[in-house]
């Protein structure tokens, strides 16, 4: 449930209806909006739809969200959400183009693999130093080790830095080198990983799961929201289908899905999606031309070298080629395509 609250609304007012809120055993989330303020109700919605709403000053109407997901969704926070990593914005027509190897590698190659992408246009780092491998006896990523390769690149070059975590245990490790999380599919729907994250102030890059719907995802995405961090962005990275040319199945569509149904960044993961380096630029482009707010994606100078994903890592002169093409799409804007204003186009 929200309650939209009237343009010109005053903090006093704002602050009566959160008390009253939470006095009722709800719990109340303010959304300040530069034109409209809602507060999102996360309660029995039977109960707090008998309050009193016409009394209180400042109210204008009280709306009821079917979505199972609150936080997450467009009609709690009708305007994109924009979140900012050193500077680094995405969402909200900041679009942001991740890139690095799947594993750290040594030094030196990740140093030049972020020279690269940098040059190339990339704001951030991704590099795994935790890897979530479907084979026990494969490389399982180097841990701190590859933590402090990502630190002192990060020295050298401005970058933020993405990694992943994979488990609880790894939180306070992982959180002392890291600018923003990587949570894999693998752990989409680990729901302790999820709460323990939300608990913690890091942006979040949340991958769609192996198998999951764009609902689930945005469930996903409540699970870390319920517990106070705002900032995550949606990842798409391709699902499991019948179809087996691919490595998983990438549908653009949902990109315009989810800004559609939330106020979240929604981000593309061409290189897991296809799993094949010919099949990685065209879908990163298809994406950013179907409004993705960004990418992430692998890049390795000599592919049969890298520790996990060589097949599928873009040579620094393929990532190059694709930033260039991007600039294509410079004059449009995602917004050109749907106006999504919460409770309009929401569905
Ligand atoms: C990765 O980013 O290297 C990775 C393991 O991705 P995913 O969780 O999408 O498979
Ligand atoms: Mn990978």
């Amino acid at each position: 449930m929200i309650i939209v609250m009237k343009n010109g609304v005053t903090a006093e007012q704002i602050n009566e209806v959160a008390r009253h809120i939470e006095s009722w055993g709800a719990r109340a989330h303010v959304d300040r909006g530069e034109i409209q303020t809602v507060i999102g109700v996360i309660g029995d919605k039977a109960e707090i739809l008998r309050k009193p709403w016409g009394s209180f000053a400042g109210v204008e109407k009280v709306l009821e969200v079917s979505d199972p997901f609150k936080m997450a969704s467009r009609k709690f926070h009708p305007t994109d959400t924009v979140i900012d990593v050193e500077g680094v914005k995405i969402g909200g027509g900041h679009t942001c183009v991740i890139a690095g190897p799947c594993s750290v590698d040594t030094e030196e190659y990740v140093l030049a693999i972020a020279k690269a992408v940098k040059a190339s246009g990339a704001k951030m780092l991704r590099g795994g130093a935790f890897k979530p491998r479907t084979s026990p006896y494969t490389f399982q990523g180097s841990g701190e080790d590859g933590l402090k390769i990502l630190q002192t690149v990060k020295k050298e070059t401005g970058l933020p830095i993405v990694t992943e975590v994979m488990s609880v245990d790894q939180i306070d490790l992982v959180y002392r080198y890291a600018d923003v999380i990587q949570v894999g599919a693998r752990n989409t729907q680990n729901f302790n990983l999820l709460k323990a994250i939300g608990k913690m102030n890091k942006p979040v890059i949340l991958k769609n799961g192996i198998a999951t719907t764009a609902k689930e995802h945005l469930m996903s995405a409540e699970y870390i929201m319920s517990e106070g961090l705002k900032d995550v962005i949606l990842c798409l990275r391709g699902t499991r289908s019948y179809e087996t040319a691919m490595r998983n199945s990438l549908d653009v569509a949902l990109i315009p899905y989810l800004q559609e149904l939330s106020h979240l960044p929604v981000i593309v993961d061409s290189s897991h999606s296809t799993g094949a380096r010919a099949y990685v630029n065209p879908v990163a482009y298809a994406g950013m031309a179907a409004g993705a707010d960004g990418l992430i994606l692998e890049v390795h100078p000599k592919p049969h070298e890298a520790l996990s994903d060589g097949e599928q890592a873009l040579l620094p002169r393929d990532f190059e080629y694709l930033m260039r093409k991007l600039d294509d799409l410079k004059p449009f804007s995602q917004k050109d395509w749907v106006k999504f204003d919460g409770e309009n186009g929401a569905k």
